[in-house]
């Protein structure tokens, strides 16, 4: 059987126990010998983060320290240009070569797939793993060709399976942390408690330097 990785990119402005709970979920489910975390450098698909790159990588790292099988890989951090999943799975691709990728997204970033930079490229480097994400549902023009919900598929081929998963909904979200910290309400049990304080006062500190 081949290994299977998974990937789970997004701009983790800040990371949040939706991207957390449903990694773990799906890398028990799947038998992903590993969740790599790539936080993206300059998101090609929205505007700037509000914190900073340093940051946004040092909440992942302190997030997922205690699950031995989540790993930070700040490949994108340290790449020039637009963060393009299609570069990022090409040399992902070189550093693990007998290891099956398995790119994983909410299905509201899932329905905007076809939008992405060379996205047939994209499967042509991985399998995806569609997560259900409240308030998201499948759009119809994303019915494409290799959707299917059976996880053996991804032992079938190398790359270009799109299966959909069913995680624990929650309904949690980035944007809506940023908003508890610009309003000055509680970040309590939306992020693990190990990162709040680190959170509360990487904001503090942006608001402090004007931006
Ligand atoms: P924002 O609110 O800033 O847009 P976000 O919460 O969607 O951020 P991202 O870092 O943009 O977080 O998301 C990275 C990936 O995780 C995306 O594929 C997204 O669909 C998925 N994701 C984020 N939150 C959830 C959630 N609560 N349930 C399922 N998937 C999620």
């Amino acid at each position: 059987m081949a290994e299977l990785v998974g990937i789970m990119g997004g701009t983790f402005d800040p990371i949040h126990f939706g991207h957390l709970r449903s990694a773990l979920e799906l890398m028990q489910r799947l038998g992903l010998s590993q969740v790599r975390f790539i936080p993206n450098r300059i998101p090609p698909h929205r505007g700037q983060p509000l914190l900073d790159d340093v940051t946004r990588a040092e909440l992942v790292q302190q997030a997922i320290m205690d699950i031995p099988q989540f790993v930070l890989d700040s490949r994108e951090l340290k790449r020039e240009g637009p963060s393009y999943m299609v570069d990022t799975l090409a040399s992902l691709q070189q550093d693990l070569p007998h290891h099956r990728l398995c790119l994983i997204m909410g299905m509201d970033a899932y329905n905007g797939f076809q939008q992405w930079y060379r996205w047939e490229a994209i499967l042509e480097l991985c399998h995806l793993v569609v997560m259900t994400r409240p308030g998201a549902s499948l759009q119809e023009a994303m019915q494409l060709p290799g959707i299917t919900e059976d996880p053996a598929q991804l032992q079938q081929t190398s790359a270009g399976q799109i299966l959909l998963q069913c995680v624990t909904p929650l309904d949690i979200s980035a944007s809506q942390i940023r908003q508890c910290l610009e309003s000055g309400q509680s970040t309590r049990f939306l992020i693990p408690e190990a990162i709040r304080e680190k959170l509360e006062a990487a904001y503090a500190r942006q608001c402090n330097s004007g931006n």
